[in-house]
């Protein structure tokens, strides 16, 4: 059964104080990011890493401040959050090819992932059995990404202490409700494998 790691939106923007839309205690969660892309990349699991992508003038400025603008420092993702063969998926036409990428950087300009048009296609080329999602943050860009992968009914599984909400009450409620709706909440040290031996060495 085939595994896909979601890595939604972990970018400076959202991750570090200095950052456009930073959701308060996101730096706590980048080594386990890092380490879950790692993991991945050892064991041939594929990486989705949505990445917002925005023009200056980005029509989702007139409810958020702006934020990941393209060629801007603080779009980018941690360097430890890379893996070494990435390859970029833009919203635009045109064919994609992964052959050879541990990490596909999917950019978007929408809070849902499922509004790039290449996920579909993507989803499909992978076949996965089941999903495993974190990243930033919960009440929004991942209750998109989570929520919409349950509809393909297999296993989706948010890993509880690799995402960050940017209200807690909030974040709350999109767990249980996430749960109410067949979703399994897993703490990273439970996921299957990531502490076994020979796994890339941990940095929390
Ligand atoms: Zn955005």
């Amino acid at each position: 059964m085939r595994t896909v790691f979601f890595d939604v939106d972990t970018q400076i923007d959202f991750l570090y104080p200095a950052g456009a839309l930073y959701a308060p205690g996101a730096e706590k969660i980048v080594p386990r990011v890092a380490a879950l892309n790692l993991y991945a990349a050892a064991h041939g699991i594929p990486v989705i890493s949505t990445m917002d992508a925005h023009s200056e003038n980005d029509p989702e400025f007139t409810r958020f401040p702006p934020h990941c603008v393209v060629e801007t420092a603080s779009q980018r993702k941690p360097a430890v959050t890379l893996l070494e063969k990435p390859v970029v998926i833009p919203n635009r036409p045109g064919d994609i090819t992964i052959e050879g990428a541990q990490q596909i950087l999917l950019e978007k300009q929408t809070l849902d992932c499922f509004e790039q048009m290449h996920l579909a296609a993507l989803l499909d080329k992978f076949n996965a059995g089941r999903y495993v999602v974190y990243g930033v943050v919960t009440e929004i860009c991942v209750k998109f990404a989570a929520f919409g992968l349950l509809k393909f009914g297999k296993p989706v599984e948010i890993v509880t202490d690799a995402v960050c909400e940017l209200n807690g009450e909030a974040g709350e409620r999109t767990l249980t409700e996430f749960q109410a709706l067949g979703g399994i909440l897993t703490p990273s040290a439970r996921l299957d494998g990531v502490w076994a031996p020979g796994s890339p060495k941990v940095p929390f």
